[in-house]
């Protein structure tokens, strides 16, 4: 070995004969390259592993191992893009087949041309340094490349790297570009390569299919020809770009939280519903799904148990869709938002599909929906508008429904509801109402009549339940019968009770100023007990008035114990925690639960002015207010009948011990100065004696 410039590029020479080693050594000198020069392949292969070399030059036969043997395991260790030159001094095709076999770059066979070697070296290493570059290119391209001859044979990889690609070599297997198509699709690649070879025109090919975690792959593999007839395939992995486009497509279509189709998709869908129901001479279902109380399991659990609450039934609406969904009934759901879903189904007979899936949905949604200890009912109130009777186009028809929804709301009724022309009306007035009502209480345009109670045993005053009044400028008396549903469904029932309760107390103060003490019962409707906090109002009103929370009566419906009864106890058991006596309105109507009652028992409960109407004509109607009557004396309740009319009913009523009675028979609803100067100055109350209903004197 002799040393030459450092700095140079290495080129390791191994040559047995001296003069062979000598000419080899001046040949990379003259070529540029500092020989590291060797008489032997084990040190030559020694100093390849050791140096950065440029190049190495072999001698073939050389004792011990040989230059095949040094070659190969070069290439082993050292890659595709090192050149490796061997010196042949057997001119047979044999021994140049052996030395690509063993990975050689190139040959130089003996006798050598001495003066040319430099200049071929220079080549070679030009050529090598070029390969590099594009080798790093390659490698600096995500794709996977191959190289593939006409008869689909692979003749080169990107991953394999393989140099052995001459003409006419055996071809690899193709095992590799194999694993990266699916399988079904190999013979449509096999036939692109064919096309391609053929007509040298570019083309490519969308592959899909699905990993081994279940992950949706796709990619493309783009073909073109390269010089010599072969085809090179690029494949370019695509899922990420196809997901991120499914991302974006589920952005803009479909609603994150429940993965529904979102308003947009669904009114697009709608609109195709509509174009095919035209075509077939079908009709268009739209059934507007809006949750009851909804806005509350969002306000008083928050936000996560709301969204789950919305997924589930998303869930529930799903599954019950499944049922009714088929290619003669195709049915579409969708979220507009909040706790609104619609539901699209086209048949010949929309409108009673329509109902039927709606009837399985308020079913469905019977079934509690469980989180941690909570139990949520989500009882729908659903609207349906049906093409073309109810509206010629997507928006009409989902406005539609969405009235017909609303009206199912406020009637507290049947939960499910068809659309009528005479709805858009009624909403319509529904909604000046609401917002006269509004101005109403700002401007303090509202009023109190109280209604005095009796004891039927002495006929004494015994109290009086405040009620609410309200004359509009143009509409004039409007009933709480009609203005409290539109004021319950708009929140505005919230502020009417707390202003109630501040005139009731102002009332009851200046009562107690003039000596007079008389318990007061006001209404509380259940949405306030659900939305606001009766409980707080009582206490800070009566505060602020300077009366006993006891003067204060709060007369509420069953309803608050059947619809979500462990928030309607809790509001009530506040109330009756401030020193409040609570009587069950309106009891007998509507709801058979009487479980409640001895769960939860009230002071007072107030028989339905519709059992009262015959009680004195009708056996069954006598029997059931005897049947109250002696359940409210099981319980040690107080009985009040209400709506008593007429003279017989009152008799009948005594004649059963019945305890209290109210009624246009024995005064109308009054206001404060009527009933102060007709009952309560004539007729002061004086402590009974019943200590439970016992007035406070100032
Ligand atoms: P309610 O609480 O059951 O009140 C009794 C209703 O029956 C009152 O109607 C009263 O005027 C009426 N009434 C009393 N005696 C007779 C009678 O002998 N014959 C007939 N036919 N009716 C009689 P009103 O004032 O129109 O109130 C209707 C309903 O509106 C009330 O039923 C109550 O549910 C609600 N309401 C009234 N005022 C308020 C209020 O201030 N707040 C709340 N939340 N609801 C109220
Ligand atoms: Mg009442
Ligand atoms: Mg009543």
């Amino acid at each position: 070995m002799s040393g030459f410039a450092p700095g140079l590029p290495i080129a390791i020479v191994a040559d047995d004969e001296d003069l062979g080693r000598l000419l080899l050594a001046e040949a990379a000198v003259a070529a540029g390259l500092r020989p590291l020069v060797f008489d032997n392949g084990s040190e030559a292969l020694a100093a390849a592993l050791a140096n950065e070399a440029a190049i190495v030059l072999l001698d073939v036969e050389m004792p011990g191992l040989d230059g095949f043997a040094a070659c190969e395991r070069i290439r082993a260790a050292k890659g595709s893009s090192l050149p490796i030159v061997m010196v042949t001094g057997l001119d047979d095709e044999a021994a140049v087949n052996r030395a690509f076999e063993a990975g050689a770059t190139d040959f130089i066979s003996k006798p050598v041309n001495w003066s040319l070697l430099p200049h071929r070296l220079a080549y070679i290493l030009r050529n090598a340094d070029r390969e590099a570059k594009i080798l790093t290119l390659i490698e600096a391209i995500p794709d996977a490349l191959w190289v593939v001859s006409p008869r689909g044979e692979l003749r080169w990889s990107k991953n394999a790297r393989s140099t052995a690609s001459t003409p006419g070599e055996p071809a690899h297997d193709l095992a590799e570009l194999d694993s990266a198509v699916p399988r079904e699709r190999f013979d449509d690649v096999l036939n692109a390569v064919k096309l391609t070879a053929g007509d040298a025109r570019p083309r490519t090919l969308e592959l899909r299919d699905v990993g081994p975690a279940d992950e949706h792959r796709s990619s493309e593999l783009r073909f073109s020809r390269c010089d010599g007839g072969d085809v090179l395939i690029v494949r370019q992995d695509t899922s990420e770009r196809m997901a991120a486009a499914r991302h974006i497509e589920r952005l803009a279509f479909y609603d994150t939280l429940t993965g529904l189709p979102n308003r947009q998709h669904g009114t697009e869908a709608a609109a195709r519903f509509v174009d095919l129901a035209n075509a077939k001479s079908e009709g268009v279902a739209f059934s507007y799904v809006d949750l009851n109380g909804f806005k509350r399991i969002n306000d008083t659990f928050g936000h996560s148990v709301g969204d789950t609450v919305l997924q589930r039934v998303a869930g529930v609406l799903t599954s019950v869709l499944a049922a009714f969904d088929s290619l003669e009934t195709p049915v579409f759901l969708a979220r507009l938002g909040g706790d609104e879903f619609v539901v699209i189904v086209r048949h010949p007979h929309a409108r009673a599909t329509a109902v039927r899936i709606a009837m399985a949905i308020c079913a469905a949604l019977e079934v509690p929906i469980a989180y941690d200890t909570l139990e949520f009912i989500a009882t729908p109130s659903i609207g349906i508008a049906v093409y073309p009777e109810d509206g010629r186009d997507v928006e009409t028809l989902l406005k539609h429904a969405d009235t017909a929804m609303y009206q199912a709301k406020i009637n507290g009724g049947p939960k499910v509801i068809a659309y009528n022309a005479a709805m858009s009306a009624r909403l319509r007035d529904t909604l000046d109402l609401e917002t006269r009502l509004r101005r109403a209480l700002r401007d303090n345009a509202l009023d109190i009549r109280y209604q005095p109670k009796f004891r039927l045993r002495d006929g004494k005053l015994v109290g009086a339940e405040a009620l609410v009044r309200w004359c509009d400028a143009d509409l004039g008396e409007v009933s709480p019968n009609r203005f409290i549903p539109v004021a319950e469904e708009s929140g505005l029932i919230v502020d009417i009770g707390a202003w109630i309760l501040r005139a009731v107390c102002a009332q009851l103060r200046v009562w107690q100023d003039a000596g007079i003490a008389i318990p007061i019962a006001v209404n509380v409707s259940g949405k306030e007990l659900l939305f606001g906090d009766p409980a707080r109002v009582i206490k800070a009103e009566t505060e602020r008035a300077g009366i006993d929370p006891s003067l204060i009566e709060a007369e509420i419906t069953e309803s608050v114990f059947v619809t979500d009864a462990t928030a309607g106890r809790s509001s009530v058991d506040r109330i009756r925690r401030l020193g409040c006596r609570i009587a069950l309105d309106d009891f007998g109507t509507g709801y058979s639960s009487l479980s409640y009652l001895t769960r939860f028992p009230p002071d007072r409960l107030k028989i339905d002015r519709s059992f009262i109407q015959n009680v004195d004509r009708s056996d069954s109607d006598g029997a059931i207010v005897k049947a109250i009557m002696s359940l409210a004396k099981t319980l040690n309740l107080l009985v009040t009948a209400e709506g008593i009319e007429r003279a017989g009913q009152l008799q009948w009523l005594n004649a059963c011990g019945c305890d209290e009675a109210q009624g246009y028979l024995l005064a109308r609803p009054l206001s404060c100065h009527d009933i102060e100067a007709q009952f309560m100055r004539a007729q002061p109350i004086l402590p009974a004696e019943q200590p439970a209903h016992q007035p406070r004197r100032a």
